[in-house]
């Protein structure tokens, strides 16, 4: 980075402001450096709290989180498993892993959560289940999601990676699947450097959970596997990380409501060029990264404003391409809301590193950018 410009606004950075160094500094003089430790229960105890579940149990990342939920539902070869068309593409790989098939499903407008109508529309005899994926900090309709679930008889996975402590009706997103995944990626609202969890409120998937995670050894007779598992445990020094974030999420999320709340100010007065997406009613989002979407334009003219933006020192990413164009999950069905929403949107900074100062002058580059074509 060079002293001279004006520095860069990331678009995201970890907080490492509390515990971290401290309890990191811990693992390091006990030995506790692996996948046993005091941390590691301590942050699964924590954890469970937040999403409102009677079980966590941590993992290297969020993708192998995914995999570790669908596995110990039992998902395999023949059985379909609907997804979002809009997501990170590990909710869908991970379908994959288990040698299954995901089927792409269309989005709601603005949120680009998963539609509750095209989900019901794609149940066929070999339906197991549903991920639905909590996106950019904006809970999906998991009610609806849910009675759909229970109609059919499907399972029903929360992929909640990017959307720790928002809530549906005040109960906190992650309780409401049979299981549900979140993330601690380094740009997530939470981190451990890389992390994730499976909350559950069942005890039966809970105990297939450990078992799978931990290379499927017989809890009660040390090497004997009886079944084939992973190696998807977390290290102490990863919850140690994590236990320290924890103590400081009430904080961390309060300085990310005020960035959110400076940056709808600051995007009201663009109004004529972008739209900013809302939570739907009765759910409280948290703020991940901040998304706004070209009122018109295409991918090219997206493209093209996030180059005015970097230009101008500021970082920005597309919101995600939907699944259905990548090689992996090509599709010829028609996802009229994913293709026109996806192309228009932008990911803008948002962190607890932010100063307002830093709002206003994104908000202020996005509107000379915006307004010269
Ligand atoms: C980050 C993320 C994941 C995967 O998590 P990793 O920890 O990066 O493996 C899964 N789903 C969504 C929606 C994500 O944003």
């Amino acid at each position: 980075m060079s002293t001279v410009d004006v520095q860069r606004v990331a678009l995201a950075q970890p907080d490492l402001e509390g515990n971290e160094l401290k309890y990191v500094t811990e693992c390091l003089e006990t030995g506790w450096i692996s996948s046993i430790g005091r941390f590691i229960s301590q942050f699964e105890m924590d954890f469970s709290r937040l999403a409102g579940t009677t079980h966590a149990v941590a993992t290297n990342n969020g993708t192998t989180a995914l995999h570790l939920a669908l596995a110990a539902l039992g998902v395999g070869p023949g059985d379909e498993v609907i997804v979002p068309t809009v997501t990170y593409v590990a909710t869908a790989n991970a379908v994959l892993y288990c040698g299954a098939t995901p089927v792409l499903v269309d989005v709601m407008p603005g949120t680009l959560n998963i539609d509750p109508v095209a989900f019901e529309a794609a149940v066929t005899e070999r339906t197991r289940g549903v991920i639905s994926v909590h996106l950019y900090g904006i809970p999906a309709d998991v009610v609806a999601i849910g009675d759909i679930c229970e109609r059919h008889g499907l399972f029903h996975v929360e992929d909640a990676a990017e959307s720790h402590g928002a809530t549906v009706g005040g109960r906190p997103v992650g309780s409401f699947g049979d299981a549900a995944i979140f993330s601690f990626f380094g740009n997530k609202i939470v981190t451990t450097g890389e992390g994730g969890v499976v909350t559950s409120n069942n005890d039966e998937l809970t105990d297939r959970l450990r078992l799978l995670r931990g290379q499927g050894m017989d809890p009660s007779r040390r090497y004997w596997f009886p079944v084939v598992g992973y190696n998807y445990r977390m290290t102490n020094i990863q919850a140690a990380i994590g236990v320290a974030q924890l103590e400081r999420f009430d904080e961390m999320l309060g300085k990310r409501r005020a960035i959110e709340d400076r940056y709808r100010a600051g995007l009201a007065d663009l109004g004529e060029f972008v739209e900013v997406p809302e939570a739907p009613d009765g759910s409280r989002s948290v703020p991940w990264l901040q998304n706004v979407f070209l009122r018109d334009g295409d991918a090219a003219r997206r493209d093209a404003v996030m180059t005015g933006l970097s230009a101008k020192g500021v970082d920005s990413r597309p919101v995600f391409y939907p699944m259905h164009v990548l090689p992996a999950f090509l599709s010829d069905a028609a996802f009229p809301v994913a293709d026109d929403w996806s192309a228009r949107g932008i990911s803008l900074p948002l962190h607890t590193g932010l100063s307002l100062a830093d709002v206003d002058r994104v908000c202020e580059t996005l509107g000379a950018v915006a307004s010269t074509r």
